[in-house]
């Protein structure tokens, strides 16, 4: 049994640039009016399924936002955007409760004096023992009230992050030419029944042959192994390669529903192997694509 080592893979540099950072601290100056928006949604929506969706749409939002952002800028440091994504989700979530708080004293509450953090915490706290609104003829308040709160915060935080997370760790930047490089999804498929053990193991040692050695899916087929590339398409030398498991399965009303694990992420390549692994697929490897 030998012990396959692990070829290199890519990493942020950590870098961040000024310009990035002009764009972090302008998009913590718009969060607060979506926090604003959202608020006014859930008062005036009175369905707890749509408001539920209206808090993952948010939450997505912000994440989104924010870190598109900083990628605009040319920042590569997941730990400083995920820091903003932080931030301004933060900083929307307050603003939310003061226009909600407003909203729901019917502007007895001026929002100017809803943004005081005592001010405001005094008024939750007196929503919390009355309640604020009825969930099937029942008043909710109380613990009841507070679990709802937590689970709306959890969403919002959760779905920001993850959002956040996606944008600023998905894509490869080369450093030698100062850009991102470009995706070029679904270079290679492959039959969908090899171990997918076996196909991360011989990749992550940097042992390409194997994609030339499994059959290529059938059409049709319901599971595949995808290999994707992202490439520097100023100087070629950046290069990665990430490998997918996609599933299609049929939900209980028929709808498809595509899953996609990621097996092997940030593979580096070298120009030679790139062009290869995209003849394999049956593409054209010069730089026009
Ligand atoms: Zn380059």
């Amino acid at each position: 049994m030998t012990s396959l080592a692990k070829a290199p893979t890519y990493a942020h540099s950590g870098k961040a640039t000024p310009r990035g950072l002009v764009f972090g601290f302008a998009s913590l100056v718009v969060a607060p009016f979506l926090g604003a928006l959202y608020a006014v949604g859930i008062f005036t929506i009175p369905f707890i399924y749509l408001n539920a969706i209206l808090t993952l749409v948010f939450g997505g939002l912000l994440g989104f936002g924010i870190a598109s952002a900083l990628r605009s800028g040319e920042v590569r440091s997941a730990f400083l955007s995920l820091a903003f994504v932080a931030v301004g989700t933060a900083l929307a979530y307050y603003v939310h409760w003061a226009v909600w708080l407003n909203r729901l004293s019917e502007g007895e509450l001026a929002l100017i004096e809803a943004l005081r953090p005592d001010v405001m915490l005094d008024f939750i706290g007196g929503v919390y023992d009355v309640g604020a609104w009825s969930l099937a003829g029942n008043d909710v308040s109380g613990m009841a009230l507070g679990a709802v709160w937590a689970v709306e915060l959890a969403l919002i935080f959760g779905a920001s992050l993850l959002a956040g997370f996606t944008i600023a760790t998905g894509d490869v930047y080369c450093e030698s030419c100062g850009r991102w490089c470009d995706k070029h999804d679904d270079v290679l498929a492959l039959d969908g029944t090899a171990d997918p053990g076996a196909l991360q193991s011989r990749l992550a040692a940097g042992d390409l042959a194997v994609l030339g050695e499994l059959p290529r899916v059938t059409q049709g087929d319901p599971t595949w192994f995808q290999i994707n590339l992202q490439r520097c398409h100023g100087c070629g030398q950046t290069n990665t390669l990430n490998l997918d498991r996609v599933t299609l399965t049929a939900d209980d009303k028929g709808k498809e529903q595509r899953k996609e694990d990621r097996l092997l992420e940030g593979l580096l390549l070298t120009p030679e192997q790139a062009d290869w692994v995209t003849r394999v697929g049956g593409g054209d490897p010069s730089y026009a694509g």
